[in-house]
């Protein structure tokens, strides 16, 4: 993955794949100050480019720190990545983070701030999961009050609890974990948001302490559209039980069906796949 032909974009320029490399001290490294997006290229085009560019800027902001490139910048660097990659269909990962510096404790404020673009092929998120419905795992490790963490970043710090529960759930053969917050009501799974359907209508935790993503507001407003009611709410684990149909939402998971969480099943069903099916249509209009 690190030994491969292809170009990545780091403080300005672009280098060879092989080539993009950062010291073992590396602030981020050890106190995890860093921050991404995850985007999708689809025909050419960035999906909400300009959204993520500015995701990213956000995120450093609640990091304490400033990306050295505007969102114009980064825009334009996201496409000449693309183009010197020669792809048209990609995933896009674009970072932020407090370099190796004289700083070497908690605080690194005289620490460079590094910058990077990569990008690659990248298919179905969950696999198979995608048309056949995912099956989730519940998570132990809760979300954290917004108190403890600033939850709207998109920052490191905030998925070593989303690693930890995403690999307990693959050891278990899931795709992916659901997970509770601190309160104990639903929130969302490890790098995707979540959705339930009950008797035409549709139910999705309230982010009040997890990431409120991009796709999920895409398609809260394509649900509202078509004229389906979207309660924004909090969700009690024991209303589990009385869903029909439930979805992921994410830019790499897209709108990916759930078949099962826990012993809770779900059906595959009509407004799922054509929620999916429109998200794909909007996406390479
Ligand atoms: N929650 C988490 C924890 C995520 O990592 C992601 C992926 N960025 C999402 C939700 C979905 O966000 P988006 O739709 O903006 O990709």
């Amino acid at each position: 993955y690190d030994d491969r032909d292809g170009k990545i974009w780091m403080d300005g320029q672009l280098i060879d794949w092989r080539d993009a490399k950062v010291h073992v001290l590396t602030h981020a490294l050890h106190y995890a100050s860093s921050v991404f997006e995850g985007e999708r290229c689809y025909s050419g085009k960035i999906f909400k480019d300009r959204e993520h560019a500015e995701r990213l800027h956000f995120s450093a902001g609640c990091l304490d720190f400033e990306i050295p490139y505007s969102v114009d910048e980064l825009i334009a660097a996201k496409a000449e990545t693309l183009k010197a990659n020669g792809l048209t269909d990609a995933y896009v990962r674009a970072f932020a983070w407090r370099g190796a510096g004289p700083d070497m404790g908690v605080a690194s404020a005289r620490n460079p701030v590094r910058t990077a673009i990569a990008v690659w092929s990248w298919g179905n998120y969950y696999g198979e999961a995608k048309t056949k419905g995912a099956k989730l795992d519940i998570a132990k490790w809760k979300r954290p009050s917004p108190e403890t963490i600033p939850h709207q970043a998109k920052a490191a710090g905030l998925y070593m609890i989303c690693t930890m529960s995403k690999h307990e759930a693959e050891a278990k053969g899931c795709s992916d974990a659901m997970m509770f917050d601190y309160r104990g009501y639903v929130a969302e799974a490890t790098g995707a948001n979540i959705f339930f359907v009950k008797d035409g209508e549709v139910h999705t935790p309230k982010p009040d302490c997890f990431l409120n993503g991009l796709t999920r507001q895409t398609v809260i407003g394509m649900l509202r559209e078509k004229g389906v009611t979207v309660h924004e709410r909090h969700i009690m684990p024991e209303e589990l039980e009385g869903f029909e149909q439930c979805w992921l939402t994410g830019t790499a998971a897209e709108v990916t069906p759930v078949g099962q969480i826990g012993d809770y099943n779900f059906e595959v069903g009509r407004l799922t796949l054509d929620i999916a099916s429109d998200y794909e249509k909007l996406v390479r209009a």
